[in-house]
């Protein structure tokens, strides 16, 4: 192969906020296990004549978001109509923001110090849900317009990703980043995170003139598999000197490949114009600053202040992976005293041996330093203990002579359990060694 296949991966993410009421009507959000068609009302049924009015809450949280992740705040920012038409948008069109979303540019960065530019992250209304089912015999199709106008986030990267590890990497660090600022529960599951990826291959190093897009993919390991499995097939038309065709795609987990989907926006000019029902929404230098100053600590950040304070990388990064685990973790750095303490506590909350969430960062702290001190057996009281199990098994001694020297693990077992757990075990097997060798 004499050239050079690049993969260029842009991905969009849509977020489902979990704020108490919908975006631009008073309906409650929340729309798991609810009866069909109970959270609806005039504005997110579309009826003529209803008016939306913005949710606070939801312009905050995009707020955070763009903090984290970065991005220029726009003071002057508008909504918009973006038109097409399918059952479960009721009125036609979904509120978005097209020229002017809230935030623009900010970037995600690898471990590896990469950065992922971001081209925006905008707020728009969720659609409602089709359910396809068959009800005597027939094949029908039912709307539940309890999820129509729930708040969306779409964070909309550039097509800085160059393979599967990478996007995953970038996933999970929006996943983490939306969960710790508490603006989205981010199940994927559930459907409130959402991945598409825009593939394509360059073969020139330019950015290639077509690309497909890989929608609603539920699950960080599908959107991997999906990506690798369309860059194996570009990679393969173009080596027959064709181009890949631009379309959108689906992805079959049980196929383990990617399908041709019907797009629902067939034509792909939305007509979009500005929201004339909802005046432009004007932020102040000091509200964002606020916000600013409110945000948590970030799961990266953690990560590396637990370093700097002695944490290995593992434990580092299983711990950010909760943010009250992570406040947690901060108290206890302040109270260890060497990185071996550091790890230690880390260690036996990681392997569940102590419950964080019922012990202060003093008592984990007072534990782990009881169970070190607790080793301090003397040579010579471990030599008492050695000299004793010997004697009480002949049996055993005299089977490690005829060569099965595993039983020396039997004699390591009896010394700690007549220590009560204060000997060293590694004192307790030397010593042993030297005994029944002798
Ligand atoms: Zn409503
Ligand atoms: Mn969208």
């Amino acid at each position: 192969m004499n050239q050079d296949f690049t993969p260029v991966i842009g991905m969009e993410v849509h977020v489902e906020l979990s704020t108490k009421s919908k975006m631009f009507c008073s309906c409650p959000a929340d729309h798991f296990h609810v009866p069909p068609n109970t959270h609806v009302c005039p504005v997110c049924l579309g009826l003529p004549g209803a008016l939306p009015v913005p949710n606070k809450q939801a312009v905050e949280d995009i707020i955070k978001i763009g903090l984290a992740l970065n991005c220029r705040i726009n003071l002057f920012s508008k909504f918009d109509r973006k038109h097409y038409f399918y059952p479960d948008l009721p009125k036609g069109y979904q509120i978005s923001q097209h020229d002017q979303p809230f935030c623009t540019g900010g970037y995600v960065e690898l471990k590896s110090g990469k950065k992922i530019r971001l081209t925006r992250v905008h707020l728009e209304e969720d659609t409602g849900k089709l359910i396809h089912k068959t009800i005597d015999g027939k094949r029908v199709s039912l709307v539940d317009y309890n999820r129509s106008s729930v708040p969306l986030v779409e964070i909309v990267s550039e097509p800085d990703i160059s393979s599967a590890e990478e996007a995953k990497e970038y996933l999970k660090i929006i996943h983490s980043t939306v969960r710790f600022l508490g603006v989205s529960d981010a199940d994927m599951e559930k459907g409130s995170m959402r991945l598409e990826a825009n593939i394509s291959v360059s073969s020139d190093g330019k950015l290639p003139p077509y690309k497909v897009e890989v929608k609603n993919v539920n699950s960080f390991r599908y959107i991997a598999a999906a990506i690798n499995y369309e860059i194996a097939r570009h990679t393969r038309i173009l080596l027959q000197g064709e181009l890949p065709k631009q379309e959108t795609r689906g992805y079959s987990a049980t196929l383990k490949k990617t399908l041709p989907q019907r797009s629902k926006e067939e034509a792909k000019d939305y007509r979009y114009f500005p929201e004339p029902d909802i005046p432009p929404i004007t932020l102040t230098q000091e509200y964002v600053a606020d916000l600013q100053s409110s945000l948590p600590v970030l799961p990266e950040k953690v990560v590396s202040t637990l370093k700097d304070a002695g944490f290995r990388d593992d434990y580092a990064q299983e711990i950010s992976k909760n943010k009250e685990q992570s406040k947690y973790f901060f108290k206890v750095t302040s109270l260890i005293e060497s990185n071996k303490e550091a790890n230690l506590a880390a260690s036996a909350v990681i392997n569940n041996r102590i419950d964080w969430t019922k012990h202060t960062p003093e008592e984990l702290v007072n534990t782990i330093r009881q169970q070190k001190n607790r080793q301090t057996l003397s040579q010579e009281e471990t030599e008492k203990l050695v000299d004793e199990v010997i004697a009480a098994n002949p049996a055993v001694v005299a089977e490690y002579k005829r060569g099965k020297t595993t039983s020396i693990e039997f004699f390591v077992g009896q010394v700690m359990a007549r220590s009560r757990g204060q000997a060293s075990a590694t004192l307790a097997r030397d010593l042993l060694t030297l005994r029944l060798q002798a």
